[in-house]
């Protein structure tokens, strides 16, 4: 009997009848013969909600009870399934992070996981219960309750096949992993197989699913992932080790990104140590800065531009600006309404043009690139913020990725 994690994003779970309609796939998985353990989500937005009401009680927000109140939502929605299985004639015990043995550091809002110590989920499965696990959550080694961050339920799901040695199934709102968000692209097609190394590029580049955390544990440990709907249940994408008779797409998914905002530090004397003394400054304050372009130097003046993530802006800017002046720059320009477009595909590192084919496109629809950065399967560019989706779509054309091409 193979054992089968089955995670259920917030969507999965959103409401009462939804909760049946798991519970009632978990059962139908169990007659299959699998044994099953599951992982859940709060249910809907109730993680969103919970920060919320956090920023509506307190300023100061300490990281202790911010994961006490946070995992409170997957919490809830372990019992609940538990309660619709039990209904179902199906055996099964809701289990916290700390329950399901997962032990994490100390660090709040953002904790690693260190051990997962799975006898008891183990236990339940040997004694043909279902476990259900509260996902992205654990007990540090001071005996706090920890949250592993958003998206960590994807992490726990991983973590917990890995210790079981089973598969791991990621259930969302929509049927796997796509060319591009099919929200946002109707002619978006399903992926049904995509190496670890792609995924990680697409996780990287913005893609949301699957958490790139979770993508990361997989690949280490050889955890065999598929991300599927939890609507229609039909199959959707194995993300695995590259297999050797896979043909390289050229492109395999072109991802927009809004959430970051670009700094330009102008006038900057072109001297040694200017760069690392700014970036440094960034490090320091905990900013994850990501594309970074100098000009060439014009009568040994230049400017350096970046990008980083839209909600340190503030902090970013403030820090920038009294750079500027210690290092004899001559103005800040902040600009938080850009995009980043990134095309990922292994394929690229045999085909030349694929650049060039970016740039053509975007021009012949006069969209005008900011700062250009690559790696050896990935192109991102910088476009403004209101042109996004626009050169999604016409890049996911030209690459031939509609469903219609
Ligand atoms: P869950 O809450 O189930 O963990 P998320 O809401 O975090 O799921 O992520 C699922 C969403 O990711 C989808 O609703 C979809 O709109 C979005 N998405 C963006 N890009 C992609 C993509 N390339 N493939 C699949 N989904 C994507
Ligand atoms: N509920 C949390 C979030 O929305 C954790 C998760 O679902 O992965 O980020
Ligand atoms: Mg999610």
């Amino acid at each position: 009997m193979a054992v089968v994690v089955q995670k259920f994003g917030g969507t999965s779970v959103a409401d009462p009848e939804r909760i049946r309609e798991v519970a009632d796939h978990v059962a139908r998985t169990m007659r299959r013969g699998d044994q099953v353990v599951v992982v859940v989500s709060a249910m809907g937005k109730e993680t969103d909600e919970l920060l919320h009401l956090a920023h509506q009680v307190s300023k100061t927000r300490p990281g202790r009870e911010m994961d006490m109140l946070i995992t409170a939502g997957e919490r809830k929605a372990t019992a609940l399934l538990c309660m619709a299985l039990h209904d179902l004639g199906v055996p099964a015990d809701s289990f916290t992070g700390s329950q399901a043995g997962f032990i994490t550091d100390t660090t709040h809002m953002n904790a690693k996981i260190l051990e997962v110590r799975a006898e008891r989920v183990r236990a339940a499965v040997d004694a043909g219960r279902v476990p259900v696990v509260g996902g992205a959550q654990g007990v540090s080694t001071n005996k706090d309750v920890t949250f592993l961050g958003r998206g960590g339920s994807d992490t726990t799901a991983v973590a917990l096949a890995e210790a079981l040695g089973g598969v791991c199934e990621l259930y969302t709102d929509v049927s796997g992993v796509f060319t591009t968000d099919p929200r946002v692209v109707s002619v978006a097609r399903r992926i049904n197989r995509i190496s670890f190394d792609e995924m990680l590029e697409m996780c990287a580049a913005g893609c949301p699913k699957p958490a790139m955390r979770a993508v990361e544990f997989a690949r280490t440990h050889g955890v065999k992932l598929h991300v599927r709907s939890a609507f229609t249940w039909e199959p959707g994408t194995w993300i695995t080790e590259k297999e050797t008779d896979m043909e390289d797409a050229i492109v395999s998914g072109v991802i927009g990104d809004a959430s970051e905002a670009k700094i330009t530090i102008g006038g900057v004397p072109d001297q040694p140590g200017v760069a690392a003394r700014v970036f440094r400054a960034m490090a320091s304050a905990d900013v994850n800065v990501d594309m970074i372009v100098q000009n060439v130097s014009e009568d040994g003046i230049t400017d350096i531009s970046f990008t980083l993530p839209a909600d340190d802006l503030p902090k970013c800017l403030a820090l920038a600006e009294s750079l500027a002046s210690e290092i004899g720059a001559s103005r800040v320009t902040p600009d938080s309404s850009i995009a980043k477009v990134s095309l990922v595909g292994a394929g690229m590192k045999t085909n030349p043009g694929v650049a060039a084919t970016v740039f053509e496109t975007l021009a012949a629809n006069k969209i005008n690139i900011e700062m250009i950065s690559t790696s050896a399967i990935r192109i991102s560019v910088v476009v403004a913020g209101a042109e996004c989706d626009r050169a999604v779509a016409v890049l996911h054309t030209a690459f031939g990725l509609d469903t219609t091409a």
